[in-house]
């Protein structure tokens, strides 16, 4: 008999601890002054909203963001608030691997793994955007947190506000995978299940967000939650000693990551951080939801909404709210878009955990996948240095892995067994 009490759902009593000022927001649209508020979009015009930070503020060199601790909030100069985080400290820093193997394959000189899918405290880059979100719903006295989720960002959102103490409203379409459902459970978030796609579910978010005075981090904390992206890219250069690789290939969903990738380089560019030109980058998706890689290869003027159909559920986000910004990231640096079937998303997840053991989730083999083909494109040339961007756990998609691997063979504990075993290798 265990004697750990269970309060689940969480609704503990809140911590009230001081909180960092965000900065004041601006409309990218209509260019109308926001101030710091937790609003989705411009109440004039409807455009995306965005921090605005001040140009004369003090940057630091590169020896003192070397002295500082090894997280997300070394950068803090380019994230969003004044003053330091209270929640989420501990997030981001995760390793940048070299990958030879990987680097001989694409026929690049050189290949490194950003791998963020040992992120913590969730295992996905969503931990990033939740630790600014978070600090901003603090600020604002938003003590209800929640998102609409295609599962990484529902792990990220319930592991960091159990860690705070908040109560959390999640919202997920109702099919999602099992590992991705236990991951959120068991942090103890009033967690709902929504009979639809993702799109169904953030509609029904932006409604929330006017209807409670919920912080919900995607919707109406989207311009502090899109900053924390940022980071991915911060480290990629300070890991590689302020250096620029040529080329970095991202996965996409809303198409916040590969806009925020392209932000972080011409942020640190721009402050003398890095040497060379900004890296071109490259944005992947699945075939079967691919409204941002269809975007950038047509002339359209606007996206087109897709209805999702893949395994790569992490990724599969019908009517993404970034692609205009995702479009001028990719085309400005040079880069391109690939969809990936989903029959090789699975031989992405093997190609990379057999030549870097590390193990990706469903959005990692859409990258590695999309890597093989551009290189096969010649969009890839052998001076070129790429990052592959790993934003998610392979342990939270057990099933996509699972195709085409061979069962282990069951044999009785005799040595004869394994002598038997071992013959038949050779
Ligand atoms: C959310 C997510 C992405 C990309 O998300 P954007 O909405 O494009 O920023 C990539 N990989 C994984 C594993 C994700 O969960
Ligand atoms: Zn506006």
């Amino acid at each position: 008999m265990t004697t750990i009490p269970s309060v689940l759902p969480n609704d503990a009593p809140v911590r009230i601890v001081r909180a960092p000022e965000p900065l004041p927001l601006y409309c990218t649209r209509c260019a109308a002054d926001v101030g710091a508020s937790a609003q989705a979009l411009c109440s004039t015009c409807l455009g995306p909203l965005q921090p605005q930070y001040d140009t004369a503020r003090p940057l630091p060199s590169r020896r003192e963001l070397r002295s500082r601790a090894r997280s997300i909030w070394r950068y803090s100069e380019w994230l969003p608030f004044r003053g330091a985080p209270v929640l989420a400290q501990q997030v981001g820093f995760t390793p940048l691997l070299e990958a030879p193997q990987l680097a001989h394959e694409l026929g690049v000189a050189r290949v490194w793994v950003k791998n963020d899918a040992v992120s913590f405290p969730s295992l996905s880059f969503k931990d990033r955007v939740v630790a600014t979100a978070l600090n901003a719903a603090q600020a604002f006295g938003l003590t209800t947190v929640g998102c609409a989720s295609t599962g990484n960002l529902a792990n990220a959102v319930a592991a960091a506000a159990a860690a705070a103490g908040l109560p959390a409203w999640i919202f997920i379409p109702a099919d999602l995978e099992v590992a991705k459902v236990v991951g959120t459970s068991v942090y103890g978030p009033h967690l709902v299940r929504v009979r639809g796609t993702y799109d169904d579910v953030n509609r029904l978010c932006a409604q929330l967000a006017d209807r409670f005075d919920w912080g919900i981090v995607n919707v109406n904390l989207r311009a502090y939650y899109g900053e924390g992206s940022k980071t991915m890219g911060f480290e990629i250069v300070d890991q590689l000693d302020w250096r620029f690789p040529s080329a970095v290939i991202a996965p996409m969903a809303g198409g916040s990551l590969v806009t925020k990738l392209h932000k972080a380089f011409s942020e640190f560019a721009a402050a003398g951080l890095a040497h060379g030109s900004v890296p071109r980058i490259y944005g992947a998706q699945a075939s079967g939801c691919a409204p941002i890689v269809r975007f950038v290869q047509s002339n359209a003027r606007a996206v087109t909404p897709e209805r999702p159909q893949t395994i790569v559920r992490s990724l599969a986000i019908g009517n993404p709210a970034d692609a205009p910004t995702a479009r001028d990231a990719i085309l400005g640096t040079n880069g391109w878009a690939h969809a990936v079937d989903d029959q090789d998303v699975a031989i992405g997840i093997r190609r990379l955990a057999e030549a870097t053991g590390i193990f990706t989730e469903t959005a990692g083999g859409v990258t590695v996948a999309a890597a093989y083909a551009l290189a096969q494109q010649g969009r890839l040339t052998p001076d070129d240095e790429v990052v592959l961007c790993i934003t998610g756990n392979g342990l939270k998609t057990i099933d996509a892995a699972a195709q085409g691997i061979s069962e282990a063979p069951e044999i009785p504990a005799r040595l004869s067994a394994v002598e038997a075993l071992v013959a038949a290798t050779v």
